[in-house]
């Protein structure tokens, strides 16, 4: 459905001089193929094929060279207006972000009582904002280039006329998907390799392993299907609940999924994180069946989380019976910077020897249960979850310090996601230009050959498979709820059919 009608090479050609002014130009070359009341049918021109040279908008009449792949605009901010115009025109996906906050093809209050935010150049903070179609909020994206987008609560009238409602309480929020936030921040404790803003592929795992375990519980426990992770462009990942079942539930049930998931607890500074009654609950004993490898590898091997003597003093504080944790400290006094491998096995090793005649085996077991989860389970930032009307960052917005775009993520290739190989803005510009056609030519000979006259901006660039799986995830999602719908309109048909 993506490969709908849209303006041909020609076209373009002979508008360049249109587009080469600022937004109100480029909305004007954009109901090329269809107007509005239409999403479904047409492609409108949310993904301009382009050649270059005739549509990178320019800001000014002096910005000249019109290529991104220019040197001068190669190394402009991710948050520079002209980065973010190119980038809104050509490459966000609108279409597909209506669809799937619209759950259907033709426009609803779904998506036209929605709340966005955004954050404007200045700096300035918009809410309440709302559109009726996925072409209207391209036009104002266009217009007003925020820096970020967030994306709110469907509310029971358009969130822009709240004011002119006469019964204020009238104005409430009623639908919106369950979110989850998880941030490396909330991991400085326990890794070792990294810490505030900053990550790396070592301590990325624990991401990994975060949207593992609350993926099984939101599927498993609670029969969630359409759950999408997003990585936010920094240093964290997002999860979207996006089932209609979902979007529905208030606060309290919001609260209570959150607290179902949350075992990491109490403040920052030092203490026993999870406190868990026995025997466990089946989600954390298949939290712990899923994180053991991860423990293993990722927190024992690599982080190697209890390597200095102050850390080591903290797993110690975790253990029980004090003969064995002081047999413990003797042997890791004697040898300095042991493993925190070998530390882990010295546990049961020294346990086994004797060293203590109060201990529990019980209790030890259960103790390390307890440190395997303090080190591995996912630190949720629960309060994003809790509120219906929380606010969340809209997936392929562009992260402003980075420049890299906050995609989705298929769970499929969770272990292999990357998230420093998350394409930027200015690299995807590029990637547009320096594009020479499916077979390598830049004649579009290959284009043409499988009867396509027009390859979209996006398929040219790196971001294609992040556009790809976020498209598949939205026609399936829509799929479910037409597929609901006509069940239950052929329901109501056969009641009233004597
Ligand atoms: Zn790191």
């Amino acid at each position: 459905m993506a490969d709908e009608p849209m303006q041909d090479g020609d076209s373009q050609l002979s508008n360049d001089d249109i587009t080469m002014a600022g937004p109100e130009a480029v909305t004007s070359t954009s109901n090329g193929a269809g107007g509005q009341g239409e999403e479904g049918e047409s492609d409108d021109d949310e993904f301009p094929s382009s050649r270059p040279q005739h549509t990178q908008p320019s800001s000014s009449p002096d910005a000249a060279p019109s290529s991104p792949l220019d040197a001068g605009r190669i190394s402009l901010k991710a948050s520079d207006p002209e980065i973010l115009r190119s980038f809104y025109q050509r490459l966000f996906p609108w279409r597909h972000l209506f669809q799937w906050l619209n759950h259907s093809p033709t426009p609803t209050n779904d998506f036209a009582h929605r709340e966005f935010a955004l954050t404007l150049q200045n700096d300035v903070w918009r809410r309440y904002m709302s559109y009726p179609t996925s072409d209207l909020m391209r036009k104002e994206m266009l217009n007003l280039l925020p820096s970020r987008i967030e994306i709110g609560p469907v509310y029971t009238t358009n969130p822009r006329d709240r004011k002119t409602i006469r019964n204020a309480s009238a104005f409430k929020p009623i639908a919106k998907e369950l979110c989850f936030d998880i941030d490396l921040t909330d991991y400085d404790e326990i890794r070792t390799c990294c810490d505030k803003a900053n990550i790396c592929q070592k301590c990325w795992r624990f991401m990994v392993m975060a949207s593992k375990v609350v993926d099984a519980a939101l599927r498993e426990d609670f029969g969630f299907k359409h759950i999408m992770w997003v990585y936010s462009g920094r240093r964290g990942i997002h999860a979207w609940v996006c089932d209609k079942k979902v979007r529905t539930m208030d606060d309290q049930k919001r609260r209570a999924v959150a607290n179902y998931l949350e075992v990491i607890k109490g403040g920052s500074q030092g203490g026993k994180k999870v406190n868990l009654r026995r025997p466990l609950h089946p989600h954390i004993s298949r939290s712990l069946d899923i994180l053991a490898p991860y423990f293993q590898t990722d927190v024992l091997a690599t982080q190697d989380p209890w390597l200095d003597a102050d850390r080591a003093a903290h797993l110690l504080t975790l253990l029980p019976d004090r003969p064995l944790t002081t047999a413990l400290q003797n042997k890791w006094d004697a040898s300095p910077g042991r493993s925190s491998a070998s530390k882990w096995a010295d546990i049961d090793a020294v346990a086994k020897s004797g060293a203590s005649k109060s201990l529990d085996a019980r209790q030890l077991l259960e103790a390390k249960q307890d440190i395997v989860l303090e080190y591995t389970y996912p630190r949720l930032d629960i309060e994003v979850s809790k509120k219906l009307n929380h606010l969340l960052k809209s997936p392929f917005v562009i992260h402003p310090g980075t420049g890299r775009v906050c995609v989705p993520i298929d769970p499929r290739r969770l272990d292999d996601f990357d998230p420093l190989a998350v394409p930027t803005v200015q690299e995807l510009l590029a990637e547009i230009d320096e594009w020479k056609g499916e077979g390598g030519s830049d004649d579009g000979a290959a284009v043409k050959e499988e009867g396509r006259t027009n390859i979209q901006d996006w398929e040219k660039t790196s971001l294609k498979p992040y556009v790809e799986y976020f498209r598949t995830f939205v026609l399936t999602l829509m799929k479910d709820e037409r597929d609901t719908r006509v069940k239950r309109e052929r329901e109501d048909a056969g009641g009233m059919d004597f």
